[in-house]
């Protein structure tokens, strides 16, 4: 191995000597059960290593094998199982077991594909119980190791599209043989040197060939994909102009979006807003001017059209409760947030 290539032989010579003692690890050398690989990777995915130990090994007393857990009464299992939650698992434990037992005469397939195909068994623990329990050359990618490994080359594609690739790239670490403790080793990897916060990239037996460490941004990958906009929301502004240079404005309540900040009387913003008949909601009766046009802002979590409408009263006209006049000379002053500068730079109002 070079200093530049990350290779299988320089992880498994760290996991020889920094793997973690856990209740179904086999001892170094011997290969697993896998009764304990499947059963500890299902309870994996619901928590922490810590909190399931003592599940893991309560469990084991109660069903020392796939044949007595899959004899058990449903309600055994779920007993036995309260406190992990996602209780639609422990049902396919128990569904998975059955079919073990009456399909597979008792023994888990030593195929990854017949291993995906029984109940509550994915990608992920098809390949740990592949890889871990019959030395398959398979992967077990998680997001742990899709954190490693999208550091390992700085893989600028973002989850969860990168999924694909970064399998890719497990598999062309893949060794011819130990592919179980490889895929152990990245585990252990990903969970005590290679965290997702302040990786100890001095400790790691990939820090040699690790891009991300070499351009001091390990931290910043995997690169995610921006989370989905949520759906459009409209609403309608009330612009008002009164004859002595005044436009009319009001104070968001002080909690939530845009908290305490100032605008000009509006509708609600929903999806189902209907422009048309706005005007029953406008702050005073006027002759209201819908105004060509949308404003447009796009919010963190969801884009916003705002139909605006303009009116001009006259000199002296009281503020309706809950709104008060500002100078148009003084806007500049108030705590207007962008999307209401916009709609009064729609309305032709200056002076902000
Ligand atoms: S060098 Fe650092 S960032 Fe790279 S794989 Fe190792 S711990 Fe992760």
């Amino acid at each position: 191995m070079t200093d530049t290539t990350a290779s299988a032989d320089t992880l498994l010579e760290w996991y020889d000597r920094h793997r973690r003692s856990l209740p179904w690890r086999a001892p170094p050398g011997k290969r697993t059960d896998p009764y304990r690989v499947w059963l500890s990777e299902i309870m994996l995915q619901q928590t922490t290593v810590q909190a399931v130990k003592g599940y893991f090994e309560r469990f084991l007393l109660r069903f020392p094998d796939v044949e007595t857990l899959a004899a058990a009464p449903v309600e055994a299992v779920m007993q036995a199982w309260a406190g992990l939650g996602y209780y639609s698992r422990a049902r396919n434990l128990h569904a998975c077991a059955q079919v073990v037992t009456s399909q597979h005469g008792g023994h888990f397939p030593a195929d990854e594909t017949a291993l995906l195909a029984l109940p509550g068994i994915g990608a992920y623990t098809a390949g740990a119980v592949g890889a871990i329990a019959f030395d398959l050359p398979a992967v077990a990618v998680d997001g742990n190791v899709e954190r490693v490994l999208s550091r390992l080359v700085a893989l600028e594609e973002p989850l969860p599209r990168a999924k694909s690739t970064i399998r890719k790239i497990a598999l062309s670490l893949l060794p011819p043989k130990r592919s179980g403790d490889f895929a152990q080793a990245l585990m252990d990897l990903g969970a005590t040197i290679c965290t997702p916060r302040k990786p100890a990239c001095a400790l790691c037996p990939w820090s040699p060939p690790c891009r991300s460490r070499r351009e001091g941004t390990a931290e910043t990958f995997p690169r995610k994909e921006a989370k989905k906009q949520g759906a459009l929301r409209r609403g309608a502004a009330f612009v008002v102009l009164r004859g002595d240079d005044h436009v009319l404005l009001r104070d968001r309540p002080p909690r939530g979006l845009l908290g305490g900040m100032a605008e000009p009387p509006g509708t609600e913003w929903s999806a189902g807003f209907d422009p048309d008949a706005a005007t029953a909601a406008a702050p005073l009766d006027a002759s209201w001017r819908r105004l060509g046009g949308n404003v447009r802002h796009v919010f963190t979590h969801f884009p916003l059209e705002l139909t605006v409408y303009r009116a001009e009263v006259p000199a002296g006209t009281p503020a309706p409760a809950g709104s008060r006049w500002q100078a148009r000379a003084l806007l500049g002053q108030e705590a207007l947030p962008t999307v209401m500068r916009k709609v009064l730079a729609h309305a032709d109002i200056e002076g902000i």
